[in-house]
């Protein structure tokens, strides 16, 4: 019997959702669009196995194939990131937010001190919120961008380290629209004698395609999710050097997790697969021309980007001369058919629940094979609706008719 049968009410809830992804824009900067392939796997009988341990190391029976599964997930990261022989690579954390968690308890005692990027400048939660156990378990403290540029500011980072002497340096942010210079961290984390740690959560995609520079030569731990640029299943990865590798597993299993997600790991590898292709690699390029065309159109139409513009997939739009808060814009849009969400932007002068910025990012419509022309598109139809919300249900229309012409993967 079939879902539609059996559960009509989760089959048609499903239905529903598929229509909105189907029919709305997603400019949400961490969403994408799996392949059929990795839905595939996802759904897949996998999810019946228990396999706690790692492979050739289980507690369970039964897992001969499920070791050839996860096996070549690990291959085909260490391809798809170009992996020195001296790294090994993690494919069981559930998702982003617990592969942090478990690379700060393998490499770290309750209390010690980490630097992360500010929250408010584009930090996540689990790099220090004080409401997330990441805050609560290790001192935190914080560095932020230049009230000038936008972007890091490096020189400030160094001055931060040698006062608070870290034993852990973080990169990687949430709502960063920059690239980010791995080897400044390295040498920064060299002068304090601080492991250096890369979360590239949100540009893993880009950096497996060679469209933003690789931390792997310079840092010692790398996490990404595999949901975001990546296209693949929720899940996340973690990479590090062989002298972090027994510490970094015991901390995920037994740590901190028990049975692995074989079926999204499944997933993992066959979206390292995808990963791997030319294919990969244009789409990966077409997102940032994407990003640097929608954020040319907006600047156009009198927006204010922070940092000025865009080296990755993500913008991020400063409303402040705009006279509409980013809880309203996200409604707007949202009405529209346009999925963002809203964003503090560095030194906002504004509450996190409603604050002065909406990001932005085009992996997902670049999936949708969207290129430049789409862009300015979509940028006049922003324009449009922030600029007099009464047109919101004209422009949802638009789009709707619009979107018929770029199905969506898997959709
Ligand atoms: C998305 C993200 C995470 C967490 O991912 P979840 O899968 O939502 O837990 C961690 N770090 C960064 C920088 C992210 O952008």
């Amino acid at each position: 019997m079939s879902l539609k049968q059996k559960d009509p009410e989760i089959y048609n809830l499903i239905q529903k959702e598929r229509r909105r992804q189907t029919e709305t824009l997603d400019l949400i900067a961490s969403e994408n669009y799996v392949s059929k392939e990795v839905l595939e796997a996802l759904g897949s009988i996998l999810t019946n196995k228990y396999a706690e341990g790692y492979p050739r190391k289980r507690y369970y029976a039964g897992n001969e194939v499920i070791d050839k599964i996860e096996e070549l997930a690990i291959e085909r990261v260490q391809e798809a990131f170009g992996l020195p022989l001296d790294w090994h690579v993690n494919v069981q954390p559930y998702s982003g937010s617990p592969a942090n968690l478990e690379v700060y308890n393998a490499l770290l005692e309750k209390g010690d001190t980490i630097m992360a990027m500010n929250l408010d400048h584009g930090g996540h939660l689990t790099h220090g919120s004080p409401v997330n156990f990441s805050g609560k378990t290790y001192n935190f403290v914080h560095y932020g961008v230049s009230n000038k540029t936008g972007r890091v500011d490096y020189m400030e980072v160094l001055k931060m380290a040698d006062r608070v002497n870290p034993k852990l340096i973080l990169c990687g942010y949430t709502a960063y629209p920059r690239e980010v210079d791995f080897k400044k961290f390295r040498e920064i984390a060299d002068k304090v004698k601080a492991i250096a740690m890369a979360d590239i959560s949100h540009i893993g995609g880009l950096v497996a395609a060679g469209v933003h520079p690789s931390p792997i030569p310079f840092f010692d731990v790398v996490t990404t999710t595999t949901h975001k640029t990546l296209r693949g299943p929720r899940g996340a990865i973690i990479m590090c050097k062989n002298k972090y590798a027994t510490a970094i597993d015991k901390s995920v299993f037994p740590g901190m997790q028990g049975g692995p997600h074989e079926n999204a790991i499944a997933a993992i590898a066959v979206t390292m697969k995808e990963v791997k292709t030319s294919v990969f690699r244009k789409y990966a390029e077409q997102i940032v021309k994407n990003s640097k065309a929608l954020a040319h159109s907006l600047q156009g139409f009198g927006f204010k980007l922070t940092s000025d513009g865009t080296d990755n997939h993500l913008l991020l739009v400063d409303l402040t001369n705009k006279n509409i808060g980013g809880k309203d814009a996200q409604e707007v849009l949202d009405k529209a058919g346009i999925a963002t969400n809203r964003s503090m932007v560095p030194f906002d002068a504004r509450k996190p629940w409603d604050p002065s910025g909406i990001r932005l990012g085009t992996a997902a419509v670049t999936s949708r094979g969207m290129r430049e022309k789409e862009m300015s598109k979509i940028a006049s139809w922003i324009t449009a609706v922030i600029t007099d919300p009464n047109v919101a249900d004209k422009v949802r229309n638009e789009i709707k008719r619009f979107t018929k012409n770029f199905p969506a993967p898997g959709l």
